[in-house]
C-alpha cells in the first residue's frame, strides 16, 4: 500500500478535493470512481498529482496504508449508503470512512451508529466552498469520533482554506455535528443572499439607479463593515452585461430562484427544535415564491402601490436612502447570523454535541460562501461570553443595532408603503422587536388555548398551573401540571 488517503467519487468535488490533497507535502492519494472513465481522465489530466488509481473497491483498499482513510464524495442519499457498504466489505475495523457529501445530519447520525457497530470509524464532514473551495482550500466541518480526528486532523488542516493564519477546520463534535453545522451554514447563506437581493431591489426601485451603478455601491460597501465574499460577487454580477442583448445580465436572468434543499433542511430542523430562524425561513420561502410563475401571473393585477416607474429619489436624498439601506442590511444580517447560531446552540443541546460556537464562526472566515470579516466579531462575542444566550446581545452587535435602528425601521416602513417586498428585512426587524418586547401577546394565545382546549396557563404573580372554567362560571381553578 502506498497511499495515505483515498477519495471515492471523482465528479467535480471529489476530483478537486483529491487534487488539493495530492498537492500537499506528504500525501499520496488513491482515487476510485464507480465508472472508470472519470478515474482515467483525472489521472491522465493530472500526472503531477501522482494519483494511485484503483478500478475496484478491492484495489482501492489494497492501495491504502492502515488505518485506511477514505473520503467519499458522491451524491448524497442512497449512493452514499451504497459506497459505505462497499467500503466496509473491503476495509478493516479501525479504518476511517469519511462522508464529505452534503448529507442530512440525521442520516449521518444513523450511519455513524451502523458503521461504528461494525468496528469502523465514521466521520460525516461538511465541505463548503463549492468546486473552487475543494481545489484551493475549503472550509471543513468534520464530525465523528475523537479517535478519527487524531489521524484526520493533520490531513484536513493541510488542505483547508486559511484565514488570518488559521486553517478553516475544527472538529465540530460527534456523529452528525459536522453536517448539522454545514446545514446551518447553508441556511445562513440563504438569508444573507436574500438580504442582499432585497437591498439591491430597494435601491433600484427607490432611486432608479442602474445595476452598474448599484454595483459601485456594493463595491463601496465591501470596503466597510459589510465586507464579505457575497457582497463582492454581488457587485460582479450587477456589473455584468449580457453579450447577446447588451442589457445588464441581471435583467435577462429569469427571476425564479433555485435551491438544492439545504435551506429547507435548516428551516425544518429549526421547526423541530423550536428555534425561530425567521430570516432563513423567509429567504427559503422567497425562493419558493419566486418559482411559482403561474401564481405570480394570476396575482399580478392585485391592487397595491405602483411597483415600478413613479418618482425616484435623487441627489442627496438618494445618498441618504442608500446609507439607510446599508444600515438596515447590516442589522438584518446580524439577526440572521444570530438566529443561525441559535439553531446550532439548540442542536448541540438536543443531540449532546459540545460545539464551540466561536470556533465555528472562525472556520467560516475562509473557503466558504459566507466568508466575511464580520465572523471575527462573532468569535469575539463568544470568546468574551461563551454562554451568551443570544448572539445579538453581545456589546458589539448591540452597538451596531443601536446605530442602525432608525434606518432599519424607515426602510421596512418604506418597503411596506411602496409595495416593495422585503420579507427578510421585515421579519428580521419583527424578530428583533419580538425578542426585546417586555410583554408579548403570547399571553392572549395562552388564553385562547385555554378557552378552546383547556391547555392551561401560568400566571405572572404566583406559581402553579391554572385553567378558567370558560364554559361554566368562568372562575379560575388551579390544576395539576400535566407537562
Ligand atoms: P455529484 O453529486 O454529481 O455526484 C456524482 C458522483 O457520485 C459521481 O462520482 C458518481 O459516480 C457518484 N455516484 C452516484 N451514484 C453512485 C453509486 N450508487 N455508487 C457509487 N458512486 C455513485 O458530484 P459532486 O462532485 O457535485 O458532489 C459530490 C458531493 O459533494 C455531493 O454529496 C454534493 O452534495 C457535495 N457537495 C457539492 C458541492 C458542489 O458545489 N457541487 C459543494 C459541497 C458539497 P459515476 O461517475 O460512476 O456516476
Amino acid at each position: 500500500p502506498t497511499a495515505n488517503i483515498g477519495v471515492v467519487g471523482l465528479a467535480v468535488m471529489g476530483s478537486n478535493l483529491a487534487r488539493n490533497l495530492a498537492s500537499r507535502e506528504g500525501n499520496t492519494v488513491a482515487v476510485f470512481n464507480r465508472s472508470r472513465s472519470k478515474t482515467d481522465e483525472l489521472v491522465a489530466e493530472h500526472p503531477e498529482a501522482g494519483f494511485v488509481p484503483a478500478f475496484s473497491y478491492e484495489e482501492f483498499a489494497a492501495s491504502l496504508q492502515k488505518p485506511r482513510t477514505a473520503i467519499i464524495m458522491v451524491k448524497a442519499g442512497g449512493p452514499t449508503d451504497a459506497v459505505i457498504d462497499e467500503l466496509m466489505n473491503v476495509f478493516e475495523p479501525g479504518d476511517i470512512i469519511i462522508d464529505g457529501g452534503n448529507s442530512l445530519f440525521t442520516d449521518t447520525i444513523r450511519r455513524e451508529k451502523a458503521v461504528r457497530e461494525r468496528g469502523f470509524n465514521f466521520v460525516g464532514m461538511g465541505v463548503s466552498g463549492g468546486e473552487e473551495g475543494a481545489l484551493n482550500g475549503p472550509s471543513l466541518m468534520p464530525g465523528g469520533p475523537d479517535e478519527a480526528w487524531v489521524t484526520l486532523g493533520p490531513i484536513l488542516r493541510s488542505i483547508a482554506a486559511v484565514a488570518e493564519g488559521e486553517p478553516c477546520v475544527t472538529h465540530i463534535g460527534h456523529d452528525g455535528a459536522g453536517h448539522f453545522v454545514k446545514m446551518v451554514h447553508n441556511g445562513i447563506e440563504y438569508a444573507d443572499m436574500q438580504l442582499i437581493a432585497e437591498a439591491y431591489d430597494l435601491i433600484r426601485r427607490a432611486t432608479g439607479k442602474t445595476p452598474a451603478e448599484i454595483a459601485d455601491i456594493f463595491a463601496e460597501w465591501n470596503r466597510g463593515e459589510l465586507e464579505s465574499y457575497l457582497i463582492e460577487i454581488t457587485a460582479e454580477v450587477l456589473r455584468q452585461t449580457d453579450a447577446a442583448t447588451g442589457k445588464p445580465l441581471v435583467d435577462v436572468i429569469l427571476d425564479q430562484a433555485g435551491a438544492k434543499g439545504t435551506g429547507a433542511w435548516t428551516v425544518q430542523t429549526a421547526l423541530d427544535l423550536g428555534v425561530p430562524v425567521s430570516g432563513i425561513a423567509e429567504a427559503t420561502f422567497a425562493r419558493s415564491l419566486s418559482s411559482h410563475p403561474e401564481q405570480r401571473a394570476a396575482a399580478s393585477a392585485l391592487p397595491g402601490p405602483e411597483l415600478s416607474g413613479g418618482e425616484v429619489l435623487a441627489g442627496e436624498d438618494a445618498a441618504a436612502f442608500i446609507e439607510q439601506v446599508r444600515l438596515a442590511l447590516y442589522a438584518s444580517k446580524i439577526v440572521a447570523y444570530s438566529q443561525g447560531f441559535d439553531e446550532i446552540r439548540a442542536g448541540a443541546a438536543q443531540y449532546g454535541w459540545n460545539i464551540d460556537l466561536g470556533a465555528v464562526s472562525k472556520i467560516w472566515r475562509g473557503g466558504c460562501i459566507i466568508r466575511a470579516q464580520f465572523l471575527n466579531r462573532i468569535a469575539d462575542a463568544y470568546a468574551a461570553t461563551p454562554d451568551l444566550p443570544v448572539l445579538l446581545t453581545a456589546p458589539y452587535f448591540v452597538d451596531a443595532l443601536t446605530r442602525a435602528q432608525d434606518s432599519w425601521r424607515s426602510i421596512v416602513a418604506l418597503a411596506a408603503a411602496s409595495g416593495i417586498p422585503a420579507p427578510a428585512f421585515s421579519s428580521s426587524l419583527a424578530y428583533y422587536d419580538g425578542l426585546r418586547a417586555e410583554r408579548l401577546p403570547a399571553a392572549l394565545i395562552q388564553g385562547q388555548r385555554d378557552f378552546f382546549g383547556a391547555h392551561t396557563y401560568k400566571r405572572i404573580d404566583k406559581e402553579g398551573t391554572f385553567h378558567t372554567l370558560w364554559s361554566g362560571d368562568r372562575t379560575e381553578v388551579e390544576v395539576e401540571d400535566t407537562h
